[in-house]
C-alpha cells in the first residue's frame, strides 16, 4: 500500500519532478492537451456584466445535454473531479516555474460538499482557476475541435451519446443535465486576476459578476433541478449518493477528495503492484481514469520487466477504436512515468504511431526525471522502452489470438486497420505484424477469417508462394476470372478487400520467406490444370486468333495469348509483372496525379470457351462482328481487373453486336 498523506507536493506519493516540465505553455496533465491561455488582459467592463450570450455551437451542446439524451446523469460528478484534477495538476507545474502564485499555500485538494436542504452541491478546488478571459474562452465556447466532432456525432447517431461524451471533452456541461442553475466561483493563481463568478442557467446565456473573497482554483455550485417524476436530480445533494459515485468513478485521482470533510479515495499507482494484487474492477477502474475513457478494457497489459530495462507498464486495448467515426487521428494517450511521477501524458515517441489507439502508463525507474519533451524523441532510453514494450504488447496479442480465437477476431474487426498500418509504416514489427493478420479466403467461408500461418498449413506440397487477390469485396473478387484457375488446382486465393490492403502487400512482400503474389498477375505458371473440359482451338487457329486479336486491338494491349488458367472465363486481362496494380491506379487517378494513363495489359483466351472457338471460326467470314467482339472481350476482361475507364462504349457496342446478331 502506498502511503497517500504526503500530498500535496506528492502525486502518487512521491514527490513531483523539479523542472520536468519547461514554462507554461505546454503544461502536463492527463487530460489535458490544449497550450495553457498565458496571456491574461484585465478586463472589466459594463458590458461583461451583463447576460453573454452562449457560441452558438455550445448552445447547441446545451440543448442536446439538458434535453438530455444522457441517461447516466451521474457522470457529471466525475467530469467536474476530473476538471478539479486538471486544474491542480496544472497548479503543480506552474509550481515548479512560478515564484508568485496567488493564495500559494492552499492545499493541492478537492474539496466537495453537499446540501440536501438548499439542493446543491459543490465542488471546489484549488487549482489554476480562471482569469475572466479564460472563463469566456474555456466555458463560453467551444474551442476544442473535439466538441464541435462530439455534435457532429451526436447528430449522425444520438445513441452513442454516453460513450462520447467524456471522450470529446464536454465535461463541464454535463452539469446541465442535473442542475438549474450552475455558479462557478473562480480567482487564478495569477496574484492580479479578478474574483470572479460565472454564473448560468444553461439556457440564456452567462453572466460574469465580482465575487469578492474568492480563493485560489474553482468552487463550482450546481443547483439541482426540482425532481422530475421519473427524473431524481436531489439525490445529488445527498452525501451518501456522491460518497458511491465518487468511489466507483475516482478512485485515481491523483490529489485528495474530501466529501463533506471526510477524505474518500485513495491513491495508488497500480501499475508498480503485483498482478495478483490487483483486481480485476481495479483495473478497470484504472483504465476508466488513465484512458478517460467509457467502455471496458478489451484486452489488458500489465508487465514488469527490470532488464535491459526498468519497465512497469500496464496497457489497455479499449473495446472501440475511436477512430472508426472518422473523427480524425487519435494522440497517443500512453503515459509516461518515472517511478510514479508524470513526465508526459501524451508523449509521442513513446511508441509507434500505429499503437495510438492504446490507453495506459509505461514507467521506467531508469528514465532521468529532468527529461525535457523535447529531447525525449531522440533520447535512446525512450527508444529502448519503444522497443521492448512494443515488442512484448505484440507478443501478449500473439498468444491472446492463439489462446482465444474469437475474441482475438472481435479486437481485429474493430482495430485492423492499426495492425494494417503498422505492417506499411514500421519495418521493424512487421513481421510480428504480419502473423496477426487475418484475412477470408477462398477456402473459408464468408465471414470467416484466416492467418497467413494456417494459409500455409493448407498449402499444396511444393507450391512457394502465396496467392491473393485485391478487389473491394468477396463477391467481386469471386466473380472475376482469375480465381477459376486457382479453384482448378486446388490452390487457396488469400481475399485482400480494403483499399490499405494494397499497402500491406507491397511493403510486406513475403510471409516466412514465401512470396506474396498477385493471382492477377501475368507470367504465373499454375501448372496444368487437372483435366480441362470440352475440346480446345487447335493450335494453328489459336495462333491465327491471338494474332487477329493483337492487330485489331493495337495500343491496348501488350500481347494476346492462349491461357492455361482460364475455366469459365472466355478472357482475362493479366497484369503483367512490375506494372502497377489496379487499386494503385485508382488511387492515383483519384488524386489526378500522373501515372494514370490506360494500362496495357496482358490478355489470355481461354481456347475451350465456346465463344472463343466461334470467334476463331468467324473472324475470316464476318470481320465487322469479330472486331466489335474483339473490343467487347478486352473491355469486358478490363471492366473485371478494374482498369476500365469509362463503361459506356461497352455498352453501347453491346446493343451493336445485339444488332448483328439479330440480323
Ligand atoms: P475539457 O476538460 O475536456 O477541456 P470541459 O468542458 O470540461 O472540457 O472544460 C472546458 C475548459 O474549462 C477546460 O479545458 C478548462 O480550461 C476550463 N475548466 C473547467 N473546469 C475547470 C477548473 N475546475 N479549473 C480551471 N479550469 C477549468
Amino acid at each position: 500500500m502506498i502511503p497517500t498523506d504526503f500530498y500535496p507536493e506528492c502525486f502518487w506519493g512521491v514527490a513531483v519532478a523539479e523542472s520536468r516540465c519547461s514554462g507554461q505553455a505546454t503544461l502536463c496533465s492527463p487530460r489535458f492537451n490544449s497550450p495553457f491561455n498565458t496571456q491574461y488582459q484585465s478586463k472589466m467592463s459594463d458590458e461583461t456584466e451583463q447576460q453573454q450570450p452562449f457560441q452558438a455551437e455550445v448552445q447547441q451542446l446545451l440543448d442536446i445535454v439538458i434535453n438530455s439524451l444522457y441517461t447516466d446523469k451521474e457522470i457529471f460528478v466525475r467530469e467536474l473531479v476530473s476538471n478539479a484534477s486538471d486544474a491542480l495538476e496544472k497548479l503543480r507545474h506552474l509550481q515548479l516555474t512560478e515564484k508568485e502564485i496567488f493564495d500559494h499555500d492552499l492545499p493541492l485538494e478537492i474539496n466537495i460538499t453537499t446540501d440536501d436542504t438548499a439542493k446543491t452541491i459543490t465542488i471546489s478546488d484549488y487549482g489554476i482557476g480562471m482569469t475572466r478571459d479564460e472563463l469566456v474562452e474555456n466555458i463560453g465556447t467551444i474551442a476544442h475541435s473535439g466538441s464541435k466532432q462530439f455534435l457532429k456525432a451526436m447528430n449522425e447517431d444520438a445513441k452513442k451519446e454516453s460513450s462520447l461524451i467524456g471522450q470529446f471533452g464536454v465535461g463541464f456541461y454535463s452539469a446541465f443535465m442535473v442542475a438549474k442553475e450552475v455558479k462557478v466561483y473562480t480567482h487564478s493563481w495569477r496574484n492580479d486576476g479578478e474574483h470572479l463568478v460565472w454564473i448560468s442557467d444553461g439556457k440564456t446565456g452567462y453572466t460574469i459578476e465580482e465575487a469578492p473573497g474568492q480563493r485560489r482554483g474553482c468552487k463550482i455550485v450546481v443547483e439541482l433541478r426540482d425532481n422530475e417524476e421519473d427524473h431524481d436530480y436531489g439525490q445529488f445533494s445527498t452525501s451518501s449518493v456522491i460518497k458511491g459515485i465518487l468511489e466507483k468513478y475516482s478512485n485515481f485521482v491523483p490529489f485528495p477528495i474530501n466529501l463533506n470533510g471526510e477524505r474518500i479515495n485513495t491513491v495508488e499507482a497500480i501499475w508498480l503492484k503485483p498482478k495478483k494484487e490487483v483486481t480485476d474492477e481495479q483495473y478497470t477502474e484504472f483504465y476508466k481514469f488513465v484512458a478517460h475513457a467509457w467502455d471496458e478494457p478489451r484486452f489488458k497489459m500489465h508487465f514488469q520487466a527490470d532488464s535491459p530495462i526498468v519497465i512497469n507498464s500496464l496497457l489497455f486495448v479499449p473495446s472501440e477504436n475511436k477512430e472508426k467515426w472518422g473523427m480524425g487521428q487519435q494522440e497517443p494517450h500512453v503515459a509516461l512515468y518515472c517511478k510514479k511521477v508524470l513526465i508526459d501524458p501524451n508523449p509521442k515517441a513513446l511508441l509507434p504511431e500505429w499503437l495510438r489507439f492504446l490507453g495506459g502508463v509505461i514507467d521506467s525507474a531508469d528514465l532521468p526525471l529532468n527529461i525535457s519533451r523535447e529531447s525525449m524523441q531522440d533520447s535512446a532510453l525512450i527508444q529502448k522502452l519503444n522497443r521492448v514494450v512494443t515488442k512484448r504488447f505484440l507478443r501478449d496479442l500473439g498468444k491472446e489470438a492463439q489462446s482465444d480465437g474469437d475474441k482475438y477476431m472481435e479486437f481485429y474487426k474493430e482495430f485492423r486497420r492499426f495492425i494494417k498500418e503498422g505492417i506499411a509504416t514500421d519495418p521493424e514489427h512487421q513481421e510480428s505484424l504480419a502473423k496477426l493478420l487475418r484475412f477470408e479466403s477462398s477456402m473459408t467461408e464468408p465471414g470467416e477469417f484466416t492467418s497467413l500461418s494456417d494459409y500455409l498449413t493448407r498449402a499444396k506440397d511444393g507450391q512457394e508462394k502465396i496467392y491473393y487477390l485485391v478487389g473491394n469485396d468477396r463477391e467481386t473478387i469471386e466473380q472475376g476470372p482469375y480465381l477459376e484457375a486457382f479453384k482448378a488446382r486446388g490452390l487457396e486465393v488469400i481475399y485482400f478487400d480494403e483499399p490499405i490492403d494494397e499497402y500491406v502487400v507491397s511493403s510486406l512482400q513475403k510471409f516466412d520467406e514465401k512470396d506474396l503474389v498477385s493471382a492477377a498477375q501475368a507470367d504465373l505458371d499454375l501448372g496444368d490444370a487437372p483435366e480441362a473440359e470440352g475440346e480446345a482451338l487447335s493450335d494453328e487457329d489459336a495462333t491465327k486468333l491471338c494474332e487477329f486479336l493483337t492487330e485489331t486491338l493495337g495500343d491496348a494491349v501488350e500481347k494476346v495469348e492462349v491461357g492455361k488458367r482460364l475455366v469459365d472465363s472466355p478472357v482475362a486481362a493479366m497484369n503483367p509483372e512490375g506494372q502497377m496494380s489496379p487499386q494503385v491506379r485508382e488511387m492515383l487517378k483519384a488524386m489526378n496525379q500522373a501515372g494514370a494513363s490506360p494500362m496495357k495489359v496482358q490478355l489470355e483466351i481461354n481456347p475451350r470457351h465456346e465463344l472463343i472457338k466461334n470467334l476463331a471460326a468467324k473472324h475470316e467470314s464476318n470481320p465487322e462482328l469479330a472486331k466489335l467482339a474483339a473490343q467487347q472481350l478486352l473491355d469486358s476482361a478490363l471492366l473485371a481487373a478494374g482498369l476500365l475507364d469509362s463503361q459506356m462504349p461497352l455498352l453501347k457496342r453491346g446493343y451493336d453486336i445485339l444488332k448483328e446478331a439479330l440480323k
